[in-house]
């Protein structure tokens, strides 16, 4: 076996604690003598459409700089010599990267990238939208891109002001305007609802020229489907180092990643597979749950924008989804039901003086635990049996989300995966009734984003607590949430929320304001969305069934 199943393993897997010897040949880079090390290269195709799933810190981003030429590989040489580019080529001679170094070393390949942290981007360039669109366009397509992705209205703001969202859908335009050969997106739909997801991944594919190389890190896998024509998958330790897969087909690729053992290569790269319920029943009844904390309608008014709230209630042990576009009133209504905001008309009512609510906010910042604290110091503070070893929390918390590493760690050294990751175990240490989690999933990958997920679940029903969990990746919507809360209206101006719903009805409700259709993956019953037009998307119209037919 591999040594990490506990049962025997049926397919005598490589594990990727012990790593074949011949792997040591494709060292691509090493960071420094002890650094992190990337073995082979995520290998793009003209014309094509490759999507890049995987851990963070197993090299996602350092192999985009790699292919852009803005990083030219070492081969492992840490001695201070850099190999020159014959060297590089004639490391890969009679691989498919061979012709592509050659190219890159000409010169003769024009990268376009869209860097992973946006937000260093205003920092750089000043400016608005216009001027730095006017400027950065080369296929004069410019005023298309602003129309597609639906930028009109931030034009001529500085874009210093534009909010996360604004601010990703202008990169995406900026990088789809130039001329390029190659074209990156490292992690598009960080800061997007589903709604700018689906239009991102539809502009990228339909804006893409048909004979240029284009590549897309996302860790969000209905859109990585959607978005990709084939994938790689990185693995390997975090931080030490990370391996490229060989390219797989979207669909077996994402299903062999969720699985966790990938067939070309003979190898495990989890422990336990990562499985979606195939069928949700379409309408599961709560009545006979014990309804935990309940509200009227409610109306909130905040100048200038107003929620409108129907009457719902949330039950012990489940955990209710919350979906709808940036600006709507999500935070605002989990806000209203932690007791941090007042409605204008209507009242949540907690049976008497029992019900505690444990509340991760949207945007976690180190200031909120405190920059100088540890994390080991952090979690104390929210519940000491967190560090008891081999206490429950212990282990549904601390060392299923890999926190255990972290635990020296000052808060204001951890990077943004890791922050949210602490404030997610933090607001769930805590012995509460009611857990409310906006955007849980945010700088998290997808194996994180599970985890999460099932803790989440786990915990609400062991506890006979209930959650409320803001989220935009429908696959772990899909995964965790017993009911459905959708949010519609006019962003920034007026919200609508939904009276709760089965996960089918919600669901259904959202993707037909979106105009998109989901079918099952048969497999793995994870969520994938149709094509434009396609069978199962013209069919399922018609039946009114846009998340998928049961
Ligand atoms: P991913 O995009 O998959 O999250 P990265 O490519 O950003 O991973 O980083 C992989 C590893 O390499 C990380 O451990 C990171 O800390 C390290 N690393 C990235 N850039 C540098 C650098 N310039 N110098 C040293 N180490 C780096
Ligand atoms: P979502 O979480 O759905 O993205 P929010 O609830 O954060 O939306 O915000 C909804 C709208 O209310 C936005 O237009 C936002 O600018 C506005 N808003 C939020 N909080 C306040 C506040 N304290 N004062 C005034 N406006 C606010
Ligand atoms: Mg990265
Ligand atoms: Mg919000």
């Amino acid at each position: 076996g591999c040594g990490i199943c506990v049962k025997k393993c049926p397919f005598k897997a490589i594990s990727i604690v012990n790593l074949p010897d011949e792997l040591e040949k494709s060292v691509i880079h090493r960071y420094g003598r002890n650094g992190f090390k990337l073995y082979g290269l995520p290998v793009p195709r003209e014309g094509r459409i490759l999507g890049i799933i995987g851990k963070n810190g197993t090299g996602k981003s350092t192999a985009l700089r790699i292919l852009s030429g803005e990083l030219r590989p070492n081969l492992g040489q840490v001695d201070g010599t850099t190999p020159s580019w014959d060297e590089v080529i004639r490391r890969f001679r009679g691989t498919e990267l061979q012709n592509y170094f050659k190219k890159l070393a000409e010169g003769s390949i024009k990268a376009a990238h869209k860097i992973q942290y946006i937000d260093l981007v205003p920092r750089r360039v000043k400016g608005t939208v216009r001027q730095l669109l006017e400027k950065a366009d080369e296929r004069g397509i410019w005023r298309e891109l602003v129309k597609e992705l639906g930028l009109e209205k931030v034009l001529d703001r500085d874009i210093r002001q534009l909010s996360g969202g604004e601010l990703q859908r202008f990169m995406v335009a900026a990088v789809l305007s130039k001329d390029a050969t190659l074209y990156l997106f490292d992690e598009p739909s960080s800061y997007l609802d589903v709604r700018e997801r689906v239009r991102v991944a539809r502009t990228i594919r339909s804006y893409a020229p048909n004979n240029s190389y284009l590549v897309v890190v996302e860790h969000d896998i209905a859109m990585l489907d959607y978005l990709s024509d084939y994938v790689v998958i990185m693995y390997g330790e975090p931080g030490v180092y990370g391996i490229a897969s060989k390219p797989y087909g979207v669909r077996a690729g994402i299903n062999h990643f969720l699985r966790g053992y990938l067939p070309a290569e003979n190898m495990r790269i989890r422990s336990e597979p990562i499985r979606y319920t195939i069928t949700a029943t379409p309408s599961e009844t709560t009545l006979s749950l014990k309804t935990y904390i309940s509200w009227s309608k409610l109306t909130v008014s905040l100048n200038g924008f107003q929620l409108r709230v129907e009457e719902g209630e949330l039950h012990e042990g489940e955990v209710l989804g919350v979906v709808g576009p940036n600006g709507i009133g999500k935070t605002t209504f989990v806000r209203v039901l932690a007791g941090e905001l007042k409605p204008t008309e209507g009242s949540v009512s907690k049976p008497a003086g029992t019900l505690k609510v444990s509340y991760k906010p949207q945007y976690v910042s180190p200031s909120l635990f405190g920059e100088d604290k540890t994390v080991e110091e952090v979690l104390a503070e929210a519940n000491k049996s967190v560090l008891a070893p081999g206490s429950w929390l212990n282990v549904e918390i601390l060392r299923r989300m890999r926190l255990d590493r972290l635990l020296d760690r000052r808060v204001g050294e951890l990077s943004g995966g890791e922050l949210q990751k602490l404030a997610v175990a933090v607001a769930l240490a805590r012995e509460a009734d009611i857990y409310l989690l906006d955007e849980p999933s945010a700088y998290l990958d997808v194996e994180e984003r599970l985890a999460v997920a099932k803790i989440i679940k786990r915990l609400t029903e062991a506890r006979g607590a209930a959650a409320i969990v803001v989220e935009h990746d429908i696959a772990v919507q899909d995964y965790i949430a017993s009911r459905i809360m959708v949010f519609t209206g006019t962003p920034g101006v007026e919200g609508h929320a939904h009276q709760p719903a089965s996960l089918f009805d919600g669901m259904n409700t959202f993707l037909k304001e979106l105009g998109i259709t989901i079918r099952k993956d048969p497999e793995t019953g994870r969520p994938r969305i149709n094509k434009e037009g396609s069978f199962l998307d013209r069919l399922q119209k018609r039946l009114g069934k846009y998340y998928y037919i049961p």
